[in-house]
């Protein structure tokens, strides 16, 4: 690998939120940068206003859970940037129905999209990290996984039982593909998202409570974390995880 040579990473979920903090992170820090969402003026907007600065951008309009289409996207990503240093999976939906009000069809999407989604994207670019003996994979958890969702918060059982297998799948891949790639995982705690954005308004206060460092996070907070998983040299650190939630979950 030339020191010169042009740094590239994929983040799913990157057409807002904690993914488009990701992708302009990232993109500042100089990767070229391949967003992936589901088709749509937000995608198109957030690879717009990258290309705008002169960074270089490309959509990936799709949806991760199906998985010939993610294996198809990696190996366009791969053929127009030759490489891919840095994958971040992020792309997740919110479950907030209890056990006894899911259906089948929602529990199967809720995994197929936070966590099936997930083994999609390192399905379709491990290989060539392995085959390159280098690559970062960062993993959006939450900090639902460790403690199950708060009685306040949006998401149920489901969601927390995709996250906790995004812990399992870090910690199982991390061994499994050293030592060319490392892979870590981040929990978010509460950032202030769309998809956080209605329960936030109602309960600010009772949630800013629980925060120690006594504001709810932002998108950003969560992206310079990534940004140092995947940029550390040198790094040793692998099948981490990081809770990024201004200690709401300190025990
Ligand atoms: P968000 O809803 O603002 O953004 C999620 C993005 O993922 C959207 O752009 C959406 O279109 C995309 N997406 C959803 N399903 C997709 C699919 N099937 N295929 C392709 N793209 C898809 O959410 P966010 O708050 O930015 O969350 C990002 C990640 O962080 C998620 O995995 C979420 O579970 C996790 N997280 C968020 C919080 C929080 O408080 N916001 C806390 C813990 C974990």
């Amino acid at each position: 690998m030339s020191g010169n040579e042009r740094k590239v990473a994929v983040v799913t979920g990157a057409a807002r939120g904690i993914g488009l903090a990701c992708a302009q992170r990232l993109s500042a820090a100089g990767y070229a940068v391949a967003l992936a969402d589901q088709p749509g003026p937000a995608l198109e907007q957030a690879v717009q206003a990258l290309r705008a600065q002169g960074r270089q951008a490309l959509a990936l309009a799709g949806d991760v859970s199906d998985h010939g289409a993610v294996q198809a996207q990696g190996q366009y990503v791969l053929a127009q940037w030759g490489h891919v240093d840095a994958l971040v999976n992020n792309a997740g939906i919110s479950q907030p129905k209890t056990l006894l009000e899911i259906s089948e069809a929602e529990w199967d999407r809720t995994i197929a999209v936070n966590l099936k989604g997930y083994f999609n994207w390192c399905k379709a670019l491990a290989p060539a990290m392995l085959a390159r003996r280098s690559g970062r994979i960062v993993n959006i958890s939450s900090v639902s996984a460790n403690t199950g969702a708060a009685p306040s918060a949006v998401s149920k059982f489901a969601y927390c039982s995709a996250k906790a297998g995004v812990l399992g799948m870090t910690r199982g891949l991390a061994k499994e593909l050293a030592p060319a790639v490392a892979v870590n995982a981040i929990c978010p705690g509460s950032i202030r998202t769309d998809l956080t954005e209605q329960l936030i308004q109602s309960r600010q206060d009772d949630i800013v409570r629980t925060i120690p460092l006594g504001r709810i996070g932002t998108p950003m907070d969560v992206a310079v974390v990534v940004e140092f998983l995947v940029t550390v040299e040198p790094n040793y650190m692998t099948g981490e995880v990081i809770d990024v939630d201004g200690g709401q979950w300190v025990n």
